[in-house]
C-alpha cells in the first residue's frame, strides 16, 4: 500500500514537474531576445505582448487585431488558432502560455483558495466569450469600414482602441511591456541621481503620475487580475481571457482529449480528479470514451490525481 502511494506521488510529481519546467522554459524562450535570440515571425495562441521588444514570438490575437487594422486578412493568426486548437486543444494554455504560467505561480501564494459556486462559475465562464466578441467586433467593423474608405471618423472616435482594442487594456501588456519599460528607465536614472544628487526621483514620480488615464486603467486591471489569481487560481484563464475563449470554442473539436475507464473509476468512486482540476471541469459528468471539454487546458492534474489510473489522454 505504502509502495503504491509512493509510486503515485512520484507520478504526480513527474507530470507537474515536467509541466512547470516546460512553462518556465517557454517563458524564457518567448522573451529570449534578451539572450540574443532573433524574433521569429510566428504567431502563437498565447497571451503575451506584441509591443514588448524582448519577444521572440508573436501573440496571435494582437497580430490579428493589427492586421485587421491594416485591412489585411489575418490568415496567419487565424491559422495558428485553428491548427493549435484542432490538433492539441488548449494545451498551449496549460503548458506554454507565459500568462498562464504566471497564473499558476499566483495560485501557489495561498494554500486555501476561495470557492466559486458552480452557478457563478457557469455564468462567469461566458464573460470571456463576450470579451472576444467585443474585440472582434471593433477590429472587424473598423477593418470593413476602412476597406470601404469610410472608416476615418470611426477610427478617430475609437482613438487608442483603433489599432488593437484588447491590447490597450490587456494585463499582459502591463506585465510584459509597460512595467519593464518603467524599470528600464530607472536603470539610467538612478546612477545619474547618485552622481548628481538632482531630484530625479521626484521627476520619475511626476513622470509616472502624469501617465494617461489608460495607463491607470490598465494597471488597475492588471492588479485586479493578479489579486484574483491569488484567491481563485487561473481565474483570468477561466473567465476573462479572449485567447482562452477562442481556444475553448475550438477545443470541442480537438483531436486530443481525455478518456476515463468506467471500471477502474467505479472501483474507488471518489472525486479526486474533479477536486484537483484548476478549470473546474466536471469530469465525472462527461462521456467515458473521450471528452474534450472547452475549459480543459490538458494540465493532466486529473490524470495524476486518479489513484486507479482511470483517466488517460486520448489522441485522436
Ligand atoms: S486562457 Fe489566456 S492567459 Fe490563460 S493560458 Fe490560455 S491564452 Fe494564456
Ligand atoms: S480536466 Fe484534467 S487535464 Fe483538463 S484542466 Fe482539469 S485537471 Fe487539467
Amino acid at each position: 500500500m505504502q509502495e503504491r502511494a509512493s509510486q503515485l506521488r512520484n507520478f504526480v510529481f513527474r507530470i507537474e514537474t515536467a509541466r512547470k519546467i516546460t512553462q518556465f522554459l517557454c517563458f524564457l524562450l518567448f522573451n529570449a531576445v534578451v539572450f540574443g535570440f532573433q524574433p521569429w515571425p510566428l504567431p502563437l495562441p498565447i497571451l503575451h505582448s506584441i509591443w514588448t521588444p524582448q519577444k521572440t514570438v508573436v501573440d496571435a490575437l494582437s497580430a490579428l487585431q493589427l492586421m485587421l487594422y491594416e485591412v489585411t486578412f489575418p490568415w496567419l493568426p487565424v491559422a495558428s488558432f485553428l491548427l493549435a486548437a484542432i490538433v492539441l486543444g488548449r494545451v498551449t494554455c496549460g503548458w506554454i502560455c507565459p500568462f498562464g504560467f504566471i497564473q499558476d505561480l499566483l495560485g501557489y501564494i495561498k494554500r486555501r483558495h476561495s470557492e466559486v459556486s458552480l452557478r457563478t462559475h457557469d455564468g462567469m465562464v461566458k464573460v470571456k466569450y463576450g470579451v472576444l466578441l467585443i474585440v472582434l467586433f471593433i477590429s472587424g467593423s473598423l477593418s470593413v469600414l476602412l476597406a470601404a474608405g469610410i472608416g476615418a471618423g470611426y477610427e478617430t472616435a475609437l482613438g487608442a482602441f483603433a489599432s488593437a482594442p484588447f491590447d490597450v487594456l490587456s494585463p499582459s501588456n502591463m506585465i510584459f511591456t509597460t512595467l519593464p519599460e518603467i524599470v528600464l528607465e530607472t536603470r539610467y536614472v538612478i546612477p545619474y541621481w547618485l552622481e548628481t544628487g538632482e531630484n530625479i526621483l521626484g521627476a520619475i514620480a511626476n513622470g509616472i503620475l502624469s501617465k494617461p488615464i489608460l495607463f491607470w486603467v490598465q494597471l488597475t486591471i492588471m492588479m485586479g487580475v493578479v489579486v484574483l489569481g491569488v484567491y481563485i487560481p487561473r481565474s483570468w484563464c477561466q473567465y476573462l481571457c479572449p485567447h482562452g475563449a477562442a481556444l475553448a470554442f475550438l477545443n470541442r473539436f480537438s483531436f486530443l482529449g481525455l478518456k476515463r475507464d468506467p471500471v477502474k473509476c467505479a472501483k474507488v468512486g471518489c472525486r479526486a480528479c474533479v477536486d484537483v482540476c484548476p478549470m473546474k471541469v466536471r469530469i465525472l459528468e462527461l462521456p467515458w470514451e473521450k471528452f474534450t471539454d472547452p475549459e480543459c487546458i490538458y494540465c493532466l492534474k486529473c490524470v495524476s490525481a486518479c489513484t486507479t489510473k482511470a483517466i488517460r489522454p486520448k489522441f485522436p
